[in-house]
């Protein structure tokens, strides 16, 4: 049998191994020159840099065993810091009951009680609905730490009001389900491990940045026989009867045709829907329209001294700070920078084509070195510059009030042909982590390889904890 995957972010790769593992045929086409898609690394420098801040965590063991494998073992583990800088101080995160305690304010802190105890009474007798973000995360902690740990850094990092965002982002991303079980959990923590919120232990490559995944996969691939095409966009899917059976794609300026028996897409399902040949009804082309997605420029600051702070990354909340969040990917690994200098990674959101998508380094540098300053993880005196930026396009799917419905639109199209299989964050339309991205990519080829369902749709479909 021959699959053709599209997409060689760890999503394809995973599905790739395995099919290949199981004796088939495999052609993977990636639109770009590297594999690993957004999980990717690359060296500038004295530097290995990653998009923002990559940690690999799952308490599935059968897949962290599945990536001592890929990784030929070399692999460290970290004890995650991350934090949140609010009214000029940190705070962990997630949220830890004591220091919240230790660390607010007095008087914000009664407000916050307060706050917290009215919202809880008022359920009784006007219950406030879950249908936006702001409702789901108001009705659990209260207005004051609702505005200063969730809606603030929401709405800046969204670009949009917090009532135009989806309960789903809320409920999949927000780890506690109100402020007395974030007390309990803290203080008791619950019998037979941690919940995945409060879960602190990570995984990381030993050497070259989380992109080592991806490469190592890509290795793996060609050893096995796969035929891994790079700078190879996808352009058209041939369907007939009901099965796709070419796939069309460039490479060298030159339209290449292949043949397949299964495809599983794992590039933006937008994208995927407008290759098809006949191509897709107005109805479909108007819920795509509709589909929108968040991008983010990442800038990298090199800092004359050993290291800025010892987070793996911290969230930058408040709105006169333009970057969201910085990472310092020294903390990942003690192999990806040398021992005098560091690289902090400043990422801002954005739209496509936007004054901020459309930063040059210079900029984003000078913007990038004016917020650390500001939040005092920078001293003004301190050599620092831009060494590298990158921008993502297909960073986040915005889930907002209407984006089930035009994406059940899109998933319904792409069910329509018999043996296309849609799969990974960015086949799904899904804002799920590195781990599930593998997990799917290893059911899909099972239910290939198989000829029955492996369930991979239902991998990061529930109400869990996705942080
Ligand atoms: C800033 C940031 C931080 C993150 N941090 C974490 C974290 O700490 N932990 C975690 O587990 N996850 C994290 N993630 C999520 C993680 O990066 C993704 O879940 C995972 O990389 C998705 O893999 P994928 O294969 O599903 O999709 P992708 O990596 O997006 O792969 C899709 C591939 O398709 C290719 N493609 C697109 N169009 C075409 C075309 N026309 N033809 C051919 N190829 C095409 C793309 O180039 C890409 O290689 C983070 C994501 C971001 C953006």
């Amino acid at each position: 049998m021959h699959v053709v995957v599209l997409g060689a972010g760890f999503a394809g790769l995973a599905t790739a191994y395995e099919l290949l593992k199981a004796g088939h045929q495999v052609t993977v086409l990636e639109r770009e020159s590297w594999v690993g898609g957004m999980a990717t690394s690359w060296k500038q420098g004295k530097y290995w840099l990653d998009h923002g801040p990559h940690r690999f965590h799952s308490r599935d063991k059968k897949l962290i065993e599945h990536l001592y494998e890929v990784l030929d073992d070399d692999v460290v583990t970290r004890e995650r810091l991350s934090r949140i800088y609010m009214q000029e101080r940190f705070f962990h995160y997630p949220l830890k009951a004591k220091n919240v305690l230790t660390n607010m304010p007095k008087l914000l802190m009664v407000r916050a009680l307060w706050d917290y105890v009215w919202i809880r009474m008022r359920q009784w007798f006007k219950p406030i609905p879950d249908d936006n973000f702001e409702n789901w995360v108001l009705k659990r902690f209260g207005k004051t730490l609702y505005e200063m740990f969730f809606g603030t850094y929401t709405s800046k990092a969204w670009k949009m009001p917090c009532t135009e965002i989806s309960a789903d982002w809320a409920s999949q991303r927000i780890s506690q389900a109100n402020l007395w079980d974030t007390i309990i959990k803290t203080l008791n923590p619950p019998k037979g491990g941690e919940v995945r919120s409060l879960v602190s232990e990570f995984w990381y490559p030993g050497h070259g940045g989380i992109g080592t995944i991806g490469r190592k996969y890509g290795e793996k691939v060609r050893e096995m026989g796969g035929d891994v095409r790079l700078e190879s966009p996808v352009t058209r899917i041939e369907i007939e009867d009901g099965y796709a059976r070419r796939v069309a794609f460039e490479q060298d300026g030159e339209e290449h045709v292949v043949e397949c028996d299964e495809v599983v897409n794992t590039i933006p399902l937008p994208r995927l829907l407008e290759t098809f040949s006949p191509e897709i009804g107005p109805d479909v082309k108007q819920a795509i329209a509709k589909l929108r997605y968040l991008a983010i420029v990442f800038v990298y600051l090199e800092v004359d001294q050993p290291t800025v702070s010892p987070d793996h990354w911290v969230y930058l909340p408040e709105k006169h700070l333009t970057v969201h969040r910085i990472s310092e990917f020294k903390n990942f690994s003690d192999n990806v920078a040398p021992d005098d200098s560091t690289v902090v990674c400043c990422e801002i959101t954005c739209k496509w084509d936007d004054e901020h998508w459309n930063l040059t380094l210079e900029e984003g540098a000078e913007i990038a070195r004016r917020d650390l300053v500001t939040v005092g993880l920078l001293d003004e005196g301190v050599g620092c510059r831009g060494i590298d930026l990158h921008r993502l396009r297909y960073a986040y799917p915005v889930y907002d009030l209407t984006y089930k419905e035009n994406l059940d639109l899109l998933k319904k199209e792409a069910k329509k042909v018999k043996n296309l299989h849609t799969t990974g964050r960015q086949g799904l339309y899904r804002y799920n982590n590195m781990d599930h991205s593998i997990a799917m990519g290893r059911r899909v080829a099972k239910t290939v390889a198989k000829g029955t369902d492996a369930k991979a749709d239902q991998v990061a479909a529930g109400q869990e904890y996705f942080g």
